[in-house]
């Protein structure tokens, strides 16, 4: 039943997913979440590195959408000046949200990847899907609500019951 929470690769940042290899595996879609993924919780705008990085996915025409459980305001207010698709108030791990998030980009699952930094949300909501998921360590831990550190609780436990029986494989 863990086995759902469970991402198909873990990164340090977004930066350091390899695009070629997912080209080559034929994806064509990136869902990403926002807050402590692209920036940290706290920040209302990307910055330049993070602009470049979105360029770069755009440039080899991936698909992008923002999928975020954050509200209309803090979504839109990031999102628009970068001109990027966004879905708000998402309820992740629910997966109403993501299915909007393919009609926008008119891909199917099997296409698309999730990027996130929560286990409970992105990446539960992702394997549901039947999407590839990727896990990320979180940009601003101190930045987090409430709902957000509990479910940080909840990954600690899952985490080292996963690594007791051998699900979670340390990082090389
Ligand atoms: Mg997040």
């Amino acid at each position: 039943m863990l086995e759902g929470l469970i991402p198909r690769l873990r990164v340090g940042t977004v930066y350091d997913i390899d695009l070629d290899l997912l080209q080559d595996k034929g994806y064509k879609g990136i869902i990403t979440d926002l807050d402590n993924t692209l920036v940290g919780a706290k920040d209302p705008l990307a910055n330049p590195k993070l602009e470049a990085w979105l360029e770069e996915v755009k440039r080899r025409g991936f698909k992008l959408v923002i999928v975020s459980n954050n509200n209309e305001h803090r979504v839109a207010h990031f999102a628009t000046p970068l001109d990027i698709q966004y879905v708000h108030a998402a309820r992740k791990p629910a997966l109403k949200a993501f299915h909007k998030a393919l009609r926008l980009m008119e891909l199917k699952p099997e296409e698309t990847i999730v990027v996130g930094d929560q286990m409970l949300t992105d990446v539960l909501g992702g394997n549901r899907m039947g999407m590839f998921t990727i896990l990320v360590q979180p940009i601003a831990i101190q930045d987090e609500g409430w709902t957000t550190r509990i479910n940080r609780r909840i990954e600690r436990i899952v985490t080292a019951r996963l690594r007791r029986t051998g699900k979670w494989h340390e990082e090389d």
